[in-house]
């Protein structure tokens, strides 16, 4: 059937590879830097650390402070290394919340980013940025966030651990499952699509056996740049929607929460979404891939239920609440009682159902 769309694409700079690091300092000059900060979380503090022996003479200041949420408390901190310093060009090496943090300064300053991420989380392809603010989150897109330029480099990926690794790479799935039947999706999206979620399904059971495999983490991360893509170019409906309202409401864990609900969300939307439905079958080389899904999880250690990471079960109706008060599009029309059904077994860990 002939497909009409419109096709419109973020820029992007992308430098991806083994060692890829060791081309950060060619990359800061491209872009002008000449004052460098730095940015990780406590926990990646050593790893962003040797990237100032990288850049030689260049200076370079550090904030380790990034965390989940991109609280505008600390992106207020870091703005006052920004400024004390005269920062020229902001370097954020990381999950989705160093990156956020490397957004939310240039949302505030124009100061070029260059992101290297470490989990698959896709952030680095998107001009989206969530900041947290008294406990709430708002969403928004503007191309400022962008980041100018990204290195992938497999090697800093080796030491994601391997539950989050799994997690993550179900939480670029989902991506690209959305952006498949994502209500502006266009041929060259699906491409991306599908072929990401092929790189990351086959890539995830490795990595789960050997944490240390590098075939494996360079097929996640490959997979995971192009959801990210689609991420950045397409807008998302129900399961990204569950997920922002549970995740938000309740203070879950971000790429749990989406390992938890991609099969049931797909579920929802399986019978609405045929073309979606054939192409993520060929994607994953199963009959049903909403089951799967389900299954891919489980073989890489995801929790299965939201009620094992804290959420009450009264979480259900509140949650549905939110999801009806403020929808996104979505290709199946939004029902109480069916997406009540469809939280209760993602909260109690069952099986989906279509
Ligand atoms: P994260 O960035 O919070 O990382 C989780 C933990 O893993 C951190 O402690 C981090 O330091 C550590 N870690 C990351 N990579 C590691 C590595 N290679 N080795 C060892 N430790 C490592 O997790 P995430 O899932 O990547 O990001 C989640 C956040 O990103 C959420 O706030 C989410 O909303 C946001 N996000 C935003 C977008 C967007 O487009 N704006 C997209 C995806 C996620």
């Amino acid at each position: 059937m002939m497909q009409e769309f419109t096709y419109k694409s973020t820029p992007a700079h992308v430098l991806f590879g083994t060692g890829t690091l060791a081309r950060l300092p060619e990359v800061v000059s491209e872009l002008g830097g000449t004052r460098a900060l730095l940015l990780s979380t406590p926990a990646q503090s050593s790893q962003v650390r040797a990237l100032g022996g990288l850049l030689g003479n260049l200076p370079v200041a550090y904030f380790h402070e990034a965390t989940l949420h991109t609280p505008v408390e600390i992106t207020e901190r870091a703005m006052r290394q920004v400024h004390e310093h005269r920062i020229d060009i902001v370097v954020a090496l990381g999950g989705g919340s160093t990156i956020g943090l490397g957004k939310a300064i240039g949302l505030r300053t124009d100061i070029a980013q260059i992101a290297i991420p470490t989990t698959y989380a896709g952030s680095e392809m998107t001009p989206i940025i969530g900041q947290s603010a008294n406990g709430i989150k708002t969403t928004q897109r503007t191309i400022q966030v962008l980041p100018r330029a990204v290195i992938y480099d497999v090697e800093l990926t080796l030491s994601l651990p391997p539950s989050l690794s799994g997690t993550s790479g179900i939480n670029a799935i989902a991506h690209a499952v959305e952006g498949l039947y994502a209500r502006d999706t266009n041929p060259v999206m699906q491409l991306m699509a599908e072929e990401g979620i092929r790189a990351i399904a086959q890539a995830l059971p490795g990595i789960a056996q050997d944490p240390g495999d590098r075939q494996a983490r360079a097929d996640a991360l490959y997979g995971a740049w192009l959801c990210g893509m689609v991420l950045g170019n397409v807008g998302m409906a129900l399961h990204h929607k569950l997920c922002h309202t549970v995740g938000g409401s309740f203070n879950l864990p971000h790429a749990e929460t989406h390992a938890i609900i991609l099969p049931h969300a797909l579920a929802y939307n399986a019978l609405a979404v045929p073309d979606a439905i054939a192409r993520l079958a060929r994607a994953l080389n199963e009959a049903d891939p909403v089951n799967a899904l389900f299954d891919l999880a489980r073989s890489v250690g995801a929790p299965a239920a939201l009620r094992d990471l804290g959420m009450a079960e009264a979480g259900v109706e509140q949650a549905v609440d939110e999801v009806l008060r403020n929808p996104y599009w979505n290709p199946r029309p939004l029902d109480r009682s069916a997406l009540a059904a469809l939280l209760k077994r993602a909260w109690a860990g069952e099986r989906p159902r279509i």
